[in-house]
């Protein structure tokens, strides 16, 4: 693509805008940049660069001024300034879809609705153990656009993409593409679940001969939707009919192979627990051996992964409590696989800002375990409203004070969970906040 002359309007500047706006600059193009915020700390050093600044809110003229518009994944791509320079014969794309353009290494991309970070990051743990280097990034750390600035020395891309980067893509073509799961999230960004499930197959829409789909058979919305995949399909799940594809036997993953080539991985010693996180190994294995990474360098990988912060962290053990933070659940599949992992008493602490979650669905896993739902911040009220009868619950203002109740109600035996179903955004500036702060509580308790 050529970006040398091009008027490009990059819109939202968080990590990812900010790096598109920078390649688009490098490249050649002439480039302004917009946020609702004043000064999106992201931004700094741009217009130095040589780029204008659109801050405090978006000008109608900047969209009809440009012939490409690049969308962060933070921004609705249903704005109506978007439709309008989009009639008015603009290209628009989102910031990944931008990045892909430049990708030299072949690509691995893995969405779903949960487990992206964790299976990104040990796809890339498992190339690494094979002596190949790996960039992982996308939606996780390093945006695609700051990568493909640099010098793309490494054998392989592992992606984490979003819902929200599919939407604006049009030409992602994963050598080996991952659907882990999809249930209810974002809902707010969508106007229907339908919808969102569809953009979570877009990942794959480009595929074609050599190229490989991993996907979770265990997950209805996924399984219902297989047609969807074009190129060769790897499913995975607990049943053993899957070839080539892998399943769960107890700790072991057996992977069957093109070629009926068998590989048997042991996650008992792995520090990923719990049982979706198992169906997460399975996922990450499938991929990896379709890169053509070897059982012991796969088996060296998973027995010393570290699990990223905030996922089902053990913080504290105290008078017989174990404290969790899950502050990374921000939906309510994340509550759901939090509660099934644990399987013991739990005062659950749900709230936040809501994303139009359906709390309601969390019927059969709080009636098997959860002593008390304490709900606090934006959406307590109306997580309370939504669960009402499904088990005991209290509304309270904020994390610590939903802390102190937590300390108050718990008994010997039971875990208190931060697994919120809800966005942080409503007091804190992201989830590793929302989850620090919950940390920094429970050690004060006495
Ligand atoms: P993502 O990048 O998709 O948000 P993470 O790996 O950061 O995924 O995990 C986010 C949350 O989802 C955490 O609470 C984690 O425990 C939970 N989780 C991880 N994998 C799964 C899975 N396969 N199914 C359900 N929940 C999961």
């Amino acid at each position: 693509m050529v970006l040398a002359g091009k008027k490009v309007l990059v819109v939202g500047m968080g990590a990812s805008g900010a790096a598109a706006a920078r390649l688009c600059l490098a490249r050649g193009a002439e480039v302004r940049f917009t946020d609702k915020a004043t000064a999106p700390p992201a931004a700094a050093g741009l217009a130095e660069l040589g780029a204008t600044p659109r801050l405090g809110g978006h000008d109608p003229a900047d969209f009809l001024w440009a012939e490409l518009i690049v969308l962060s994944p933070g921004v609705d791509h249903r704005l109506p300034e978007v439709a309008a320079a989009a009639r008015n014969g603009a290209e628009v794309i989102g910031e990944m879809e931008l990045g892909f353009r430049f990708l030299r290494p072949p690509a691995v991309m893995i969405t779903g609705t949960n487990g992206k970070s964790t299976v990104t990051s040990l796809i890339a743990a498992m190339l690494e153990a094979e002596g190949l280097r790996a960039f992982a990034g996308g939606n996780l750390g390093t945006p695609l656009c700051a990568y493909v600035a640099g010098a793309q020395d490494d054998d392989w891309a592992v992606l984490e993409v979003s819902s929200f980067q599919t939407d604006t893509a049009v030409s992602l073509r994963p050598k080996v593409g991952v659907i882990l799961n999809i249930t209810d999230d974002h809902l707010d960004r969508y106007d229907s679940f339908e919808q969102y499930a569809q953009s979570k197959f877009r990942l794959l829409a480009n595929q074609a001969e050599g190229d490989v789909a991993v996907l979770c058979a265990d997950d209805p919305e996924v399984a219902a939707r297989l047609g969807l995949a074009p190129a060769s399909v790897w499913l995975y799940g607990a049943a053993n009919d899957h070839r080539p594809g892998g399943r769960l036997e107890n700790q072991r993953l057996a992977l069957e192979l093109p070629g009926r080539r068998l590989i048997k991985l042991d996650a008992s010693r792995s520090r990923l627990w719990g049982g979706f996180n198992k169906l997460n190994i399975l996922a990450a294995g499938l991929a990896a051996a379709a890169c053509g990474v070897s059982a012991q360098a796969m088996q060296r990988a998973i027995d010393e992964f570290q699990p990223l912060g905030h996922r089902l962290a053990l913080v504290a053990e105290r008078d017989g409590v174990a404290w969790y933070d899950d502050s990374k659940g921000t939906n309510v599949g994340a509550v759901q696989a939090a509660l099934e992992a644990l399987a013991r008493p739990a005062v659950l602490l749900l709230g936040g800002r809501d994303k139009d979650g359906r709390f309601a669905l969390l019927a059969p896993q709080l009636a098997a375990w959860a002593r008390l739902v304490i709900c606090f911040g934006e959406a307590g009220a109306s997580i309370a409203g939504q669960i009402e009868g499904l088990a005991e619950r209290q509304v309270v203002a904020d994390l610590p004070a939903a802390v102190t109740l937590a300390a108050q109600e718990a008994k010997p035996g039971d875990v208190v969970l931060l697994s919120p179903g809800c966005a942080s955004f409503d007091a804190y500036a992201g989830y590793a906040m929302r989850g620090d702060h919950f940390r920094r509580l429970v050690a004060e308790l006495n």
